[in-house]
């Protein structure tokens, strides 16, 4: 079993997001670390553009720590430019508020993702679509409060599925059925799927599926 850091690694060129999930492990990290004084007000750090050019890995998330909706327009230009110049290497977004973002142009190697965690969130699959042009799309159903129900997959090229991780009070820990109508609708669209590595426990081991975008395949795996 693959656990996804160790596959995709994270580059936090953004640091700080104001939607204020309770489930957030992003906050948690920066009251814990420090790492900028306030984490309702993002932060760009100009200066790790440069990890972009680091290609020893075949795909990066760069909103481990952020929410795309809260990066501005030049730091999302930037990290375009860079993008570009590493054709080879893939990058991901995910976004809580696709309604917010404005992107016509987006590099051939960005991916862009919504995270779904209840069935009312699915109108972010099409909110996507309407306000980022790119060729790549993915979705992320993790935590999942309750079985999203049928999902419009038209389009999708990826999907990752997890489990709330933490010890936090009112805790939600997927069901088994949850995750296998996403998993099922997937298949039946030849969609690769993802499960991440919190699953074990409420799946075995030889259940898993683990699967990648072709692009994402390095030589490391
Ligand atoms: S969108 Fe992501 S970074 Fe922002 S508060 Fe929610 S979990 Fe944290």
């Amino acid at each position: 079993m693959y656990y996804i850091k160790d596959i995709i690694k994270n580059i936090n060129l953004v640091i700080g997001c104001d939607i204020g999930c309770s489930y957030c492990y992003a906050r948690n990290n920066c009251k814990r670390f420090r790492t900028i004084p306030d984490f309702s007000i993002p932060t760009f750090f100009e200066s790790k553009l440069r990890l972009l050019d680091n290609n020893k890995h075949s795909a990066y998330l760069l909103t481990g720590q952020s929410d795309l909706s809260g990066w501005k327009d030049n730091w999302i230009n930037k990290t375009f430019e860079k993008m570009r110049q590493n054709p080879k290497t893939q990058y991901i977004f995910l976004t809580k508020r696709p309604e917010k973002l404005n992107i016509s142009s987006a590099p051939e190697n960005a991916w862009f993702g919504v995270t779904i965690t209840t069935a009312k969130e699915k109108v972010r699959i099409s909110e996507l679509f309407e306000n980022v042009k790119a060729n790549h799309y993915h979705l992320t159903f993790e935590p999942l409060f309750e079985d999203v129900g049928k999902l419009d997959l038209e389009n999708i090229d990826w999907i990752v599925v997890g489990t709330e991780t933490g010890n936090r009070k009112g805790k939600s820990i997927s069901k088994r059925e949850w995750v296998l109508n996403i998993i099922n609708q997937a298949k039946a669209k030849k969609i690769p799927v993802f499960m991440k590595e919190d699953l074990l426990g409420i799946f075995d081991e030889n259940e898993f599926i683990q699967e990648l975008p072709k692009s994402f395949l390095g030589e490391n795996l």
